[in-house]
């Protein structure tokens, strides 16, 4: 069952959106060389308590930081540390947060210093790939459309996309139906309807979409050891179309 939201619920989800986007905004303001992650990690959490919310990450299934930060070849569910970010690397930050029992995630990619051109196509190409799969996530369209529009862009541009990790529903838990792969057959998957909302993530890598999880049984990294990027909105399915409520500038 995927759960529809009343008008009361997106109401309530577009003002948790909000106050991620501005979290994301203010965040990515402060990451530059020579910070660590689990300083990243500790503005995260003063932006969240600063917006009256929680970390949706801190202690789910037992996560220990309050944000992934997954450098370079992490793909996802990177874990703050003492790790110093220099020039050339790259970090994805996610952040998931509740507000008042209603959940918003989102992840944005960011290059350190001056990161190489293939790697700033790499994010680049992430990111668009992320708004490729909103445009799809409309009414009376089937789920994978946004799959596949996500895995079309990817692909075309030399890259791929990974298999092992998966958007997801959101609402008043950080997980819930539909799974939302980065990669599908077009007019395939259930009906999309008014209500649905969405947490689109695309995570696309380098090399082989193949990932491998490290003994910390969190951090998932490419098996190639090259690049990955990430980035995520969660996105209301409205009748005129696509809102994403984690939307900032
Ligand atoms: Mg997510």
């Amino acid at each position: 069952m995927i759960p529809l939201k009343s008008e009361k619920d997106l109401e309530m989800m577009r003002c948790t959106g909000q106050k991620l986007a501005r979290i994301i905004k203010k965040l990515r303001e402060y990451i530059e060389p020579s910070i660590t992650t689990l300083e990243i990690d500790r503005v995260a959490d003063n932006l969240i308590r600063q917006e009256n919310a929680e970390s949706a990450f801190l202690g789910y299934k037992g996560f220990p930081a309050h944000i992934c930060t997954s450098v370079n070849e992490e793909v996802v569910h990177g874990i703050p540390s003492e790790r110093r970010l220099k020039d050339c690397d790259i970090v994805s930050v996610d952040v998931g947060i509740n507000y008042q029992g209603y959940f918003a995630d989102a992840a944005i990619t960011i290059g350190i210093g001056k990161v190489s051109p293939s790697v700033k196509k790499l994010i680049e190409v992430t990111k668009e790939a992320l708004m490729a799969g909103v445009r799809q996530a409309r009414v009376n369209n089937h789920l994978y459309d946004i799959s596949h529009a996500i895995q079309q862009h990817v692909e075309n541009n030399g890259f791929s996309v990974v298999r092992e990790f998966v958007g997801h529903g959101i609402g008043r838990s950080l997980h819930e139906e539909p799974e939302i792969p980065n990669f599908g057959r077009p007019h395939e998957g259930v009906m999309l309807m008014h209500g649905m909302v969405l947490a689109i993530e695309p995570m696309v890598n380098t090399g082989s979409w193949e990932c491998q999880i490290l003994d910390n049984g969190w951090t998932a990294v490419t098996k190639d050891r090259l690049f990955s990027a990430h980035f995520e909105h969660t996105v209301a399915i409205g009748d005129s179309g696509p809102e994403i409520l984690t939307h900032y500038n």
